[in-house]
């Protein structure tokens, strides 16, 4: 029997980097240099079934479905909200699915892409955490997503930077994710700057140093200004206290030179008054940041409302008036329940339009009635 009749069944081509497919490629009695021919087709010429790989001989295209598959997550639904924002539903086997979403703003489009189906955090602010984790995504799986959704995108659009704030908590998958990682951004591979790609984490500190080692961007949940009430939205600070956390986006920023974004939700009543905005800038005073102030997106059976839009405004006068570098990031994609938290693998369980007309902050973006036009 030859080796390649001992061959185990396919694997995905999308979850090999650079060493992977050479040792593959060797294991058959085949050279090495192969391998950055065939990502060239792959990831440069997006030829994805080898009988149009030209340039390799006859019998090595007939080999390479042996050995792998070429196959992307199926995409069940392409939603499009009236802000440009677009929602992906794709399907990961077994009845699973994972949305990412990509977000238009200033001259920018960025990818946000999950990499869990479900989550075990949860948080209580967020739809997907309502699910316990079901799956981890695998690498190509990640990738996939990646390209999936450069391939609907028309015109000259592409995407720009992509941020890893989709379902699931990235650490909690990370040798899926820095492998995906490492594929999006080496140049035999997708070949996307490092500095374009955002890992966010609710505070798996002890995972922390490997977003410092890739060389990526941290961006922290913050979501709260004390212990007190982060434990009580964020199960996760009970196990890794505000102290660790902030240490570890100190070490994150000595090791990289660059800042961390803290992610800051406003919950109405609970993490909205001015007295919390002065806490928070006195929490992450010794950090190099800036801070993301969310206004909180509802979900169906969410405990939490969202602020007015006055309050909204005075928390982040305030948290500028004390110096903070602060973003208050526009809502995006709510009317299809693409905006931050309100992602969920339970696509169908929840409405796929909603109407955020009466809204400023969220809603400037008018009325539904052209929203969540499907488009498969
Ligand atoms: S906010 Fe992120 S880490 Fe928390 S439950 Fe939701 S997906 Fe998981």
């Amino acid at each position: 029997m030859s080796s390649l009749d001992a061959a185990p069944a396919a694997v995905s081509f999308f979850s090999l980097d650079l060493e992977d497919l050479k040792a593959h490629i060797r294991n058959q009695g085949k050279e090495s240099f192969r391998a950055q021919q065939l990502f060239k087709w792959v990831y440069e010429k997006k030829v994805y079934d080898p009988e149009q790989m030209s340039n390799l001989s006859k019998d090595f295209r007939t080999l390479l479905p042996k050995f792998f598959h070429f196959e992307l997550p199926k995409v069940l639904k392409h939603l499009k909200s009236v802000d440009g924002t677009q929602k992906l539903l794709f399907d990961v086997g077994d009845g699973l699915t994972v949305e990412a979403v990509l977000i238009p703003s200033d001259g920018r489009l960025t990818l946000c892409i999950s990499s869990e189906v479900g989550c075990n955090m949860a948080c209580k602010f967020c739809y997907t955490g309502k699910q316990k984790l079901k799956r981890r995504l695998r690498a190509d799986e990640i990738v996939g997503q990646f390209l999936r959704s450069q391939a609907v995108l028309t015109g000259d659009q592409r995407i720009t930077n992509i941020v890893f704030m989709g379902m699931g908590e990235p650490l909690d998958n990370s040798d899926n994710v820095f492998k995906a990682i490492e594929i999006l951004h080496a140049p035999w591979g997708i070949n996307f700057s490092r500095r374009k790609i955002t890992v966010s984490t609710s505070g798996l500190v002890p995972e922390m140093p490997k977003i410092t080692a890739a060389k990526v961007r941290l961006a922290v949940s913050l979501n709260a200004p004390n212990d007190e009430i982060r434990d009580q939205v964020m199960p996760i600070n009970k196990k890794y206290p505000l102290k660790d956390l902030l240490k570890a986006c100190v070490d994150h920023c000595r090791g990289t030179k660059d800042k961390v974004t803290f992610e800051y939700v406003l919950l109405k009543g609970v993490t909205d008054s001015l007295e919390h905005a002065r806490e928070v800038v006195n929490l992450v005073r010794h950090v190099p940041c800036k801070i993301n102030i969310i206004p909180f997106n509802e979900h169906p059976g969410s405990d939490y409302q969202r602020p007015s839009d006055e309050q909204v405004e005075k928390f982040h006068a305030e948290l500028m008036r004390l110096g903070a570098h602060v973003l208050l990031r526009r809502t995006m994609g709510r009317d299809i329940f693409a905006a931050c938290g309100q992602l969920t693998s339970e696509f169908e369980k929840k409405p796929e339009t909603m109407d955020i007309s009466n809204s400023r902050i969220g809603g400037r973006v008018g009325k539904r009635s052209s929203s969540g036009q499907l488009s498969l």
